[in-house]
């Protein structure tokens, strides 16, 4: 029989930090630090299978749970010498959710669980404080109503009318009628009222009694934890984090420790290392007479762990350092322990009860791509970890934000923030102001930059918070669910901007004395915790030299190459700084599109204006100037390093004008009449261009045109090998899908280099090989390769022939495919692994089959993408090639890849 329940406490712990699938990460890590003897108070987990098997039998549990639970509960009991549902000794219990990868604030909690009619009593006589005890039965209502009764039920309120809005109005209420400011200014008598008040409104709202039996209060909290996996949040945390559906929640049953006893009891949150910069010092937040919640959700601005981290906006609050020396001392001892233990940055809850202190959770804390960098340096230089785990710990990803803009400290001079917060999320952004996610995720659809401004905190955010640019809040600590959230995806983000002042039903702020509307644009600092009215430059974050310190031990892992897409000078050296080894994609087209392209385009244009051959041949004269010039600088740039030029892809068609006025004036240009352009370009034109006359098969049609492409490119190369560089040029013909097509242009290539060679004595060194694009290039690569020397997935091309999706227009339905769980990603970002990705390992096989050594890349977008770059490594290909900006990122996967292969 299955095994769902784990027990954890001084009388035993099952589990370990190695069952995170099973125990998920915080029950796992519960019993790793029950092990380790750390002061955990006693409880149990409910496996993530178990969660798999209440949905498959329609929300029930196995017969066999309630006998396991009962067990498990009993040793609990042992462990904390109290008795559940007892009378004089009551035990109160927490349900909380726990999934493998942590998904901080998308699924739920209820404290307290166990206070009722029976049991209220015993704790009065018990804690000597009955004002304690009516405050945690009005969170158990609150929570437990909210969650279990709401929630679970999947009751969806009205915005604003949910049941716990409900009860907070009251307490509100209360407290405006007694002048109260805080929440601890309510006195027991208050809480007892609002507690009755609240079970009214329950029964109003709701329909049922609040549970006053703790058998069933315990089944209900841990029912609606498992059933929060499915709730909207959770949904959408998955959905763009990418964690599967199957992988369920634990739960767990863990014993209370109460932070709200009165003045010698508090709770707090805090991380081993500042999870924002990296910084080696012990950096939390805590709350006097509080439970956990409070902190996160920024009722309270919470106080600061020590002196030496204290910031502008909790400078005037007092430090459980100084307040409680020798229980910060354990803390830090505990998070020495933990460092060592782990050897990674931990973020850790931990509560202290009349004096007492308790650790109620532990786990890998999130952090901000600066704060990965950071540690995995610094704990590299403490010989904490070895260069391959300092490797492991920044995700690709993560590295795009160390390269994102941050505000220009030149254009920040002088001028005055508006208002400012804690520095949750670093780096810069400006944008329109939106007040909710819905408006977020508008915005964001219209290409349009916006940061969201919230009043707090709200996980229900989550897709707003995503598709903003940058996160603005007027409460919350840096612990806050928005800042955690926002963190783990390197977004720009300030928090607990007490100054603001938000009036969401009318759509506006006032901040520095200014009424901002929604549309006005701000500026975060994210890095200095900054608001500023309107755009601010920005500028790049690359020349840090702990990026550059981290690349080289990262290249130190890394087997399989990376290259660039380039098609200019200034690329190619971008991203030579940022570690290309070469280009492996050079698209010849681009010379024609954009800045200084005029006088290129023109001779293009000629050449295909040309009613004859000799007409061509003299126009194709005029172009080659150009193409030998650009090609020339290109491998120049990339002197050293393999250039692969691929011959002209695009239709004829798109270079010819498409409106009368630029017609008439290319006619003009060329001495011929509008018309004959007119004719010409009706005559170029193909209902499904991506499948006509492109690629390989304009050369089929016009040898003369991949003739003049060849000789610029051998042409360049002879003079700068005169010149004393060291060219590397590759040929690369596009859209292939028999060898044929690669004999004919071959031949071109070689009477081509022969006679460039006898003009200018000059060898050209170089390759001759061929895009895989289409499926059928892939179903006969053992025959591609007998010409080919290299291959390069295009996989752009690739994957709209094996979807039969278009590339220019899935934009229109991929949101539909995506929300329907038919495709789990966009097939053009990832490489879709299932389908193309049985393309591509089969032209692998055969292409090396035919001929061992084959060189083979690829250049599709997909080239830049970690979980791409991880599958091509796997099908052992030679390189990736990719934009300049993803080159590092490129890298760190192919050094993941490297690394998680040798395991
Ligand atoms: C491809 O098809 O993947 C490719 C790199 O070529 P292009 O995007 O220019 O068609
Ligand atoms: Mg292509």
């Amino acid at each position: 029989m299955a095994k769902y329940v784990y027990s954890f406490g001084a009388e035993g712990t099952d589990g370990n930090a190695t069952m995170k699938n099973l125990l998920g990460g915080k029950g796992a890590n519960l019993a790793e630090m029950a092990k380790l003897g750390m002061p955990v108070p006693a409880g149990f987990t409910l496996t993530t299978e178990l969660c798999t098997v209440y949905f498959d039998e329609g929300g029930k549990f196995p017969d066999s749970l309630k006998k396991e639970v009962a067990t498990a509960l009993a040793q609990t009991e042992k462990c904390m010498g109290m008795k559940y549902g007892d009378a004089e000794n009551p035990l109160l219990l927490s349900s909380r959710s726990g999934a493998r990868q942590s998904m901080p604030g998308m699924m739920e909690t209820v404290l307290n669980v166990g206070l009722c009619t029976k049991t209220i009593p015993g704790l009065i006589k018990k804690s000597g404080n009955e004002r304690f005890v009516y405050d945690a039965y009005r969170r158990l209502i609150t929570m437990y109503s909210d969650v279990v009764m709401e929630k679970a039920e999947d009751i969806e309120p009205e915005e604003g009318q949910g049941i716990r809005q409900q009860l907070e109005k009251i307490m509100d209420e209360l407290k405006e009628s007694k002048g109260y400011k805080s929440d601890t200014d309510l006195t027991a008598a208050d809480l007892k009222r609002l507690c009755e008040a609240y079970k009214v409104k329950v029964k109003e709202v709701l329909g049922r009694e609040f549970p006053d039996e703790p058998e069933d209060q315990l089944w209900g909290a841990v029912g609606a934890v498992f059933k929060s996996w499915n709730g909207r949040r959770a949904l959408s945390y998955r959905r763009i984090e990418s964690i599967p559906d199957e992988w369920g929640t634990a739960c767990n049953v863990q014993s209370m420790v109460f932070g709200n006893m009165g003045k010698s009891s508090a709770t707090g949150v805090a991380f081993t290392r500042n999870p924002a910069t990296g910084e080696n010092k012990f950096y939390g937040e805590w709350l006097i007479d509080a439970q956990g919640e409070d902190v996160v959700a920024g009722i309270r601005t919470p106080s600061p762990l020590n002196e030496e981290t204290k910031n502008d906006q909790n400078r005037h609050l007092s430090s459980l350092e100084l307040e409680w020396p020798p229980l910060y001392k354990e803390l830090d001892d505990i998070r020495a322990k933990l460092e060592t233990h782990y050897t990674d940055m931990q973020d850790i809850e931990f509560t202290i009860q009349e004096g007492k202190l308790y650790m109620l959770q532990c786990r890998s804390g999130k952090r901000t791509g600066t704060a990965a960098l950071n540690m995995a340096m610094d704990m590299l230089a403490e010989r904490l970890i070895d260069e391959p785990a300092a490797v492991m710990r920044v995700a690709p990803a993560q590295l795009d934000e160390l390269l994102h803009p941050i505000v220009d400290a030149e254009a920040e001079r002088g001028v005055k923030a508006v208002v400012s917060g804690l520095p949750a999320g670093p780096g810069g952004a400006f944008g329109r102001i939106v007040f909710t996610s819905a408006d977020a995720v508008a915005a964001a659809k219209d290409g349009k930059k916006c940061i969201l401004v919230r009043e707090e905190t709200n996980p229900e955010d989550v897709e707003g918070m995503r598709a903003a640019d940058g996160i603005l809040t007027a409460r919350g600590g840096m612990t806050s669910h928005a800042a955690l959230v926002a963190r783990g995806w390197g977004k720009c983000c300030i928090v607990g901007a007490g100054e603001l002042k938000i009036d969401l039903a009318a759509r506006k702020m006032i901040a520095g004395g200014k009424t901002f509307k929604q549309g006005d644009v701000i500026t975060l600092n994210g890095t200095k915790g900054l608001v500023y009215d309107g755009e601010l430059a920005m500028i790049d974050a690359t020349e840090n030299p702990r990026f550059q310190e981290f690349m080289k031990i990262v290249d130190k892992q890394r087997t399989m190459g990376v290259r660039t897409n380039a098609d200019t000078p200034e690329d190619a050296k971008t991203a030579r700084d940022f570690g290309a080894e070469g280009i492996g994609l050079f698209r010849t087209e681009h010379m024609f599109y954009g800045v200084g392209s005029d006088n290129a385009l023109f001779a293009l244009r000629k050449m295909i204006l040309s009613d004859t051959q000799e007409e061509r041949v003299a126009a194709l004269g005029e172009l080659a100037v150009f193409v030998k010039r650009d090609i020339k600088a290109t491998l120049e740039a990339m002197d050293t390093l393999p250039v692969t030029i691929r011959l002209l892809d695009p239709p004829l068609h798109e270079f010819v004008p498409q409106s009368a006025a630029a017609q008439a004036e290319l006619a003009q240009a060329l001495g011929i009449d509008a018309e004959a352009v007119k004719r010409r370009g009706e005559l170029l034109h193909e209902t499904n261009p991506m499948m006509g006359h492109r690629g390989v098969r304009l050369g089929i049609t016009y040898p003369e045109i991949t003739e003049m492409q060849i000789r610029a490119i051998f042409e360049a190369a002879a003079e700068l090998k005169k010149e004393g560089k060291d060219p590397r040029p590759e040929i690369m013909v596009p859209v292939t899908c028999a060898v044929a097509e690669l004999d004919v242009t071959k031949e071109i290539a070689q009477r081509v280099h022969a006679e460039v060679k006898a003009s200018t004595g000059v060898d050209v060194d170089h390759l001759y090989g061929t895009m895989i694009e289409i499926p059928r290039a892939c179903l006969l690569a053992d025959r591609m390769a007998e010409t080919a020397e290299f291959f390069s997935f295009g996989t752009n091309d690739l994957t709209q022939m094996s979807f039969g999706f278009s590339r220019d227009d899935i934009g229109g339905f991929l949101p539909d495919y995506l929300d329907g769980n038919i495709l789990e990603v966009d097939p053009f970002q990832t490489i879709d692994q299932s389908g193309v990705g049985q393309l591509i390992e089969m032209a692998v096989k055969k292409g090396r089959g035919t001929r061992s050594e084959l060189k083979i890349g690829i250049c599709g977008e997909q080239g830049g993408d970690p979980a791409s770059v991880d599958f091509c490594f796997e099908q052992g290909l030679t390189y990736v090639s990719c934009s300049p900006y993803r080159v590092p990122i490129a890298r760190l996967a192919a050094a993941q890849a490297a690394l998680k292969a040798k395991k």
